[in-house]
This record gives structure tokens, C-alpha cells and sequence, in this order.
């Protein structure tokens, strides 16, 4: 494993700058328990958590932190599969089972924040691997970088597919009540047989959007990524009914569609579950996808135009996010349309 090139940019493409960990602050382990069996944890001391998102990237916010490497969510389009591979993991299974904990995150976010030379600027998080992912069970980073940020009144977003936020929930509300916090939750479909099969180590998402009304309930208003909109497979009008149907049902301030895309890492490990699961789809998606990683133009804005009607025909919108008691309009969350999403990992 090539820990100096555990670098905090590499989620946004292969950072040149120096090491952020020694190689003397690795500790390898694993835990008894059933929600742990076949992980592997390797903590590292982060000298740096703050990442700063290349200038060339497209994404709407301009600094990250990330205190996981890695996700045992294990969804099988997962684009940041490809960023273990610069730590010579495995990018497949390796991905979902080799996990990066970067265990003094909180001490060295407070300790950033804190400095003379940050300007406050928002402080995006889950926008490569899920910080609720079932690693943060056990290491709890979350409540201590929410906390840090609440101190400094610093704005910041969340991303996940982790009902584990809601352990958090008494926190956010109070972040909520001195800065601006953005929460988004990410649904794609409701289909439980493709859940289970491409999303198997996430929770249901009928118990995500739990986690959009109950975050409604304590006035933290909540927007849903719907991410990733598989073709051929929860592309069906009637499919794009019923997902948004629900997301409206459950409060949500806003919904954004992001069609699948599969750029290398994602790809081979898609393609490869594609034939197990769904082989007569293989050469439609060879078809679909032959120009690179992204559908075309075409199916894109179709996609994007159907979720925007249904959207408007169930009342999710500005006027939804008015619901939200205590806090601000939610911060648009890393919620770029098309492909300008490039850098998000489907969360
Ligand atoms: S898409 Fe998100 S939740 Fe799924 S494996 Fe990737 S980082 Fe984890």
C-alpha cells in the first residue's frame, strides 16, 4: 500500500503534494461483529484535513474534508472506487473492505479552523466516500467535526445515504441555529431488489427518506440527490413516478437527478456485476456509454426533464424549503446536474 500517496486532493485526481501521513501512523484492524466481519481498518494520523478542491474542478464548493477512505456501502458504481487504487488497493472489493480512518480528524479540523490564514469558507463532506458510512459507528469522527465547525460558526454540507446521521441529529440542529447547514440525502430508486444487489451495503432507501422527514420534522430542511438513475433499470417513467412521488412525500426541499456514469475504476466493476445480474443489458449499456463515461447529451436532459416535471406535479421546490423552522434554505448540497458531476462519487 502506498501510503504517501495518501494525499487529502486525491479524491479530486492525483495530488502531487507531500504526504499527509508518516508511514509510522498506520495501525491496522479489524473488530468482532457481524457488521465488521472482512474489514479491514487501517487508521492514519491526517496532518491536513481540509482538502481544497482543484481549480479545475467544476464542483460548486471549494474545500472538502473527508475523514474516510473507501465505503462499506460498497455500491457497485461507486465512483470514487478509483481513487483507492492511487494507495495500490484494490479498487473492486478492496474498496468496499479496506477502510481509511483518519482517526484525529476532529482534533486536526478544530485545529484548522482555527488558524489565522482560513477564511471560513463552506466545508463540503461526503462528496467522495460516506462520513455515515458503518465505520463512523465505531469511530464516531462526525460528532467532533460537527462540533468543531459549529464553534467556528463555518458553514458546511452534508451528502449521505447513512441513516447514521441521525445519531448526530441534536447536533446539526444546534450547528444550524449559528451557521449554514446543508443536508442531502441520496435516493435513486425505491426498487428493493436493485438496492439489494447494487447498493448492498447501504441502508434501504425507504429508510433514507426517513432520514429526509425526520431531519423536516426537527426544521433541518433536507434536499435528495436522486443518484444514481440507472438505465434500463430505474429509468422507467413509472419508476421515476413512485421515487419521486416518495421523495415529495417525505419532505424533501428539493430533488436533483444525476444519471449513472461510469468512469474507469466504476466502470470494469459495474460492467462485470451487469453480466451477472442483468447480461442481456450488457450490450445496450456498450451502446449507451461507447462515447465514455457518461450517457449521452440526450438522455441526460431527458432524464432530467421528467424528474424536473414530477417534481413540480408533487410541490417539491423553493417553496418546500420555507418548511424548514430553524434553519436556512438548505445549501444546495454537492449537487451539480449532469455532467458536471464529475467528481461525485453517486452518493
Ligand atoms: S456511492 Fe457513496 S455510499 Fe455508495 S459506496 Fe460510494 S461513497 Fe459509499
Amino acid at each position: 500500500m502506498r501510503w504517501d500517496n495518501l494525499t487529502d486532493e486525491s479524491e479530486h485526481g492525483r495530488a502531487a503534494d507531500a504526504a499527509l501521513f508518516g508511514a509510522d501512523a498506520v495501525t491496522t484492524r479489524t473488530f468482532d461483529g457481524p457488521e465488521f466481519r472482512g474489514i479491514t481498518f487501517h487508521e492514519v494520523r491526517a496532518r491536513s484535513v481540509l482538502n481544497r478542491v482543484p481549480g479545475a474542478s467544476r464542483m460548486p464548493f471549494e474545500w472538502t474534508v473527508n475523514p474516510y477512505r473507501g465505503c462499506t456501502h460498497a455500491c457497485v458504481y461507486c465512483f470514487a472506487r478509483k481513487t483507492h487504487g492511487y494507495l495500490d488497493l484494490d479498487t473492486g472489493i478492496g474498496f468496499d473492505t479496506q477502510i481509511v480512518v483518519k482517526v484525529n480528524a476532529p482534533e486536526v479540523l478544530r485545529r484548522q479552523l482555527a488558524s489565522r490564514r482560513w477564511q471560513g469558507d463552506h466545508v463540503a463532506m461526503g462528496t467522495n466516500v460516506d462520513c455515515y458510512q458503518r465505520a463512523e459507528g465505531r469511530y464516531r469522527l462526525m460528532p467532533g467535526i460537527i462540533s468543531a465547525l459549529t464553534d467556528h460558526a463555518n458553514p458546511f454540507s452534508i451528502l449521505t445515504k447513512g441513516t447514521l446521521i441521525l445519531r448526530d441529529l441534536e447536533l446539526l440542529v444546534r450547528a444550524a441555529e449559528v451557521t449554514d447547514v446543508g443536508i442531502s440525502v441520496s435516493v435513486g430508486f425505491l426498487d428493493a431488489e436493485l438496492w439489494r444487489t447494487v447498493e448492498p451495503g447501504t441502508p434501504a432507501p425507504e429508510r433514507r427518506l426517513d432520514v429526509v422527514r425526520t431531519l423536516g420534522e426537527h426544521g433541518i430542511g433536507c434536499g435528495v440527490l436522486m443518484a444514481p438513475v440507472i438505465p434500463f433499470l430505474s429509468d422507467h417513467p413509472d419508476r421515476l413516478r413512485e421515487t419521486v412521488r416518495a421523495i415529495a412525500a417525505a419532505g424533501a426541499t428539493s430533488v436533483t437527478p444525476l444519471v449513472l456514469h461510469l468512469r474507469p475504476g466504476a466502470r470494469e466493476w459495474f460492467t462485470a456485476w451487469l453480466g451477472r445480474h442483468h447480461p442481456h443489458l450488457v450490450r445496450r449499456y456498450e451502446r449507451l456509454y461507447a462515447e465514455g463515461s457518461y450517457a449521452p447529451r440526450w438522455y441526460q436532459r431527458r432524464i432530467t426533464r421528467q424528474v424536473h416535471e414530477l417534481a413540480r406535479e408533487y410541490g417539491i421546490g423553493p417553496a418546500r424549503a420555507g418548511l424548514a423552522r430553524r434553519i436556512r434554505p438548505a445549501e444546495p448540497a454537492p449537487a451539480p446536474t449532469g455532467s458536471e458531476a464529475v467528481q461525485l462519487s453517486l452518493m
